[in-house]
């Protein structure tokens, strides 16, 4: 596994780096996270070992059995869709949450951060594709909920994040993306992060602005 994990992780930072080329960046501009949902714990401490420390899980339980049998130093970022029962958990075992999506699941982390004296790193989920089987909330919501987000206490808004469409409205997306998140930063210059680009997607992620990749497949491989 250790050969497989190191040559594609190899591969992506190549990737990375001429992409990021194009929008005069270089790799470590870019922030990596490693998407490890269904895959061992073996996986995530091959991954480590190999230099990477930011890991994002889908699933509150999956997420809490592999952050208590982990090092403590890995970085861990809840990147699924978020339930209020399951909030206590995200809130105990994420170092991020990507998909802040409403008032009430941002009430119920700010609650739970707040009893354990934590502050989390957050991203609003943006809806960008406006599918409306997709999470998120619309574009032209987004500063009034940021607004929001931002005064909660134990939250610290970071960015947005979107999953655009995959085909020709990728790219279309992934601008008005960018063009929503310098809104964002103007009025929030901390929130500098766009989650943005997967394994289907990254490259053109990065060349359209995004500076957060979430991948899972092309560095551990098919689930
Ligand atoms: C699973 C997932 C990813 C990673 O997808 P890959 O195709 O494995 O790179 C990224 N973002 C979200 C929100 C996901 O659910």
């Amino acid at each position: 596994m250790q050969k497989e994990l190191e040559s594609n992780i190899n591969s992506l930072n190549f990737k990375i780096s001429e992409a990021s080329k194009v929008v005069s960046k270089n790799l470590n501009d870019i922030f990596l996270i490693a998407v490890s949902k269904k895959k061992s714990i073996e996986h995530i401490i091959t991954a480590h070992e190999l230099g990477i420390n930011n890991f994002g899980e889908n699933y509150a339980q999956e997420l809490k059995n592999k952050a208590i049998n982990l090092d403590k130093n890995i970085n861990w970022h809840f990147i699924g869709p978020l339930q209020t029962n399951k909030a206590k958990i995200v809130a105990k075992y994420a170092d991020w949450i990507h998909t802040i999506d409403r008032k009430k699941i941002a009430e119920k982390i700010n609650d739970e951060c707040k009893k354990i004296n934590k502050v989390i790193s957050a991203c609003i989920q943006i809806n960008i594709s406006k599918e409306s089987t997709k999470s998120g909330i619309s574009p032209e919501d987004m500063l009034v909920f940021a607004k929001y987000v931002n005064s909660m206490e134990n939250i610290n808004l970071k960015g947005i994040m979107v999953l655009p469409s995959l085909g020709e409205e990728n790219r279309k997306q992934m601008q008005m993306s960018k063009l929503l998140h310098e809104e964002l930063v103007s009025a929030f210059p901390d929130a500098k992060y766009l989650s943005m680009g997967t394994t289907n997607d990254f490259e053109t992620a990065i060349v359209s602005g995004s500076n957060m990749i979430r991948v899972g497949e092309l560095i551990f491989g098919k689930r």
